[in-house]
């Protein structure tokens, strides 16, 4: 059964939770596809201290259930399913496909966000948030006068190196061949720093936690040309080798940059008529979670004018199913 709803959300990071808080409270039935990642990346860590508005920090899971309880509270549905397909040939309506159902939406927002690319070594996963980072704005903070690892030869890798070394008493940068990729002006810098290291021809093979903190304690490296293996013990390890925007599924339909990264205008306009984004889905340079839902804000305000706009000539009409619970709802606020 295909299921008419003047809104789907696609996404339901910061940007996507605000986006529906919007559009809801515009009176607009909204459902959230809410993929793999309930509250997406901000719901992984632990400690979240620069949202406005607590003043003391939040776990990043309370931040994004009560970003969503919002919502819900003027009526957006939670749809706890992955978009497989999407059909934007035609304009509006859309036709976005789940595991399970179909939609058929006069405007989408879509907040699908973007992924740290991971090491993928035992203990990574483990201790996220408990030394492990893919962020160091957020994190550094927690690793003052510590030492620290950051993984990466890139421009990202050696502007977030000496970013942190505000904070950390040491940075090691730890790269797997023997000359970086990041800018000669960026390399002039991290090698002027005193705090920086740098150890080359080198992976990290596992991340080694503490029994008694629960958090990183070291670092198992590996010599890619020697093969030689050491432990090295260190407090935090920040990860920077790479984001993948989450924009395969709307291969062909929407416009991206190289790198994948969905185009948008300054009203937050895809190169569909209709069609909404914001968050990390198009953004590779603030990535953090206010400013994802200012833009989930943007999207979903264009959204609201969009509609309003084309109220009369629109097809799909309020879904009489509005109040009904969605099938494959997983998932309750309470759970998240
Ligand atoms: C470990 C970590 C700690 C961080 N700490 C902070 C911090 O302290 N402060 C801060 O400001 N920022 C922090 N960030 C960054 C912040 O989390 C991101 O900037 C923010 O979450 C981006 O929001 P978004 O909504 O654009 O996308 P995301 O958060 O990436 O959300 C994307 C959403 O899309 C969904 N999705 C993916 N594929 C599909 C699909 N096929 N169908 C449907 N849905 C799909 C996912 O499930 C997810 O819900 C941190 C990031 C990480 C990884």
């Amino acid at each position: 059964m295909v299921k008419k709803v003047r809104v789907v959300v696609i996404g339901s990071g910061p940007a996507g939770l605000t986006a529906a808080l919007y559009t809801a409270r515009a009176q607009l039935s909204t459902v959230v596809i809410t993929g793999m990642q309930v509250g997406g990346q901000i719901a992984t860590t632990h400690d979240v201290d620069n949202f406005p508005g607590f003043p003391d920090g939040i776990e990043g899971p309370e931040l994004t259930a009560r970003m969503q309880a919002q919502a819900e509270r003027f009526g957006a549905q939670f749809d706890y399913d992955l978009v497989t397909e999407v059909d934007f040939t035609s304009g509006s309506p859309f036709r976005v496909k789940t595991q399970s159902r179909e939609y058929l939406a006069d405007s989408v927002v879509v907040t699908i966000g973007a992924s740290p690319r991971k090491l993928n070594v035992p203990g990574e996963v483990e201790f996220t948030g408990r030394g492990v980072s893919y962020c160091a704005t957020c994190d550094g903070w927690f690793f003052r006068n510590k030492d620290i690892i950051v993984v990466g030869g890139g421009d990202s890798a050696l502007q977030e190196a000496i970013f942190l070394t505000r904070f950390a008493s040491s940075v090691t940068i730890v790269h797997r061949r023997d000359t970086l990729r990041a800018s000669t002006a960026l390399q002039h810098r991290a090698f002027a720093n005193d705090k920086i290291g740098f150890i080359y021809n080198t992976v990290i093979d596992e991340i080694l936690g503490s029994s008694e903190t629960g958090a990183v304690r070291a670092v198992r490296l590996r010599n890619v040309k020697t093969g030689e293996v050491s432990e090295k013990p260190i407090d935090g390890v920040f990860i920077f080798i790479g984001y993948d925007p989450n924009s395969k599924v709307f291969n062909g339909q929407l416009s991206t940059d190289a790198a994948g990264y969905v185009i948008v205008d300054n009203h937050m306009r895809t190169n569909v008529e209709g069609v909404f984004a914001g968050g990390e889905i198009h953004d590779d340079i603030f990535r953090q979670a206010i400013t994802a839902a200012g833009q989930g804000c943007a999207a979903a305000l264009m959204a609201i004018n969009w509609l309003g706009e084309r109220a009369d000539r629109l097809q799909v009409i309020e879904d009489e199913q509005r109040d009904a619970p969605i099938a494959s709802s997983k998932k309750t606020t309470e759970a998240v």
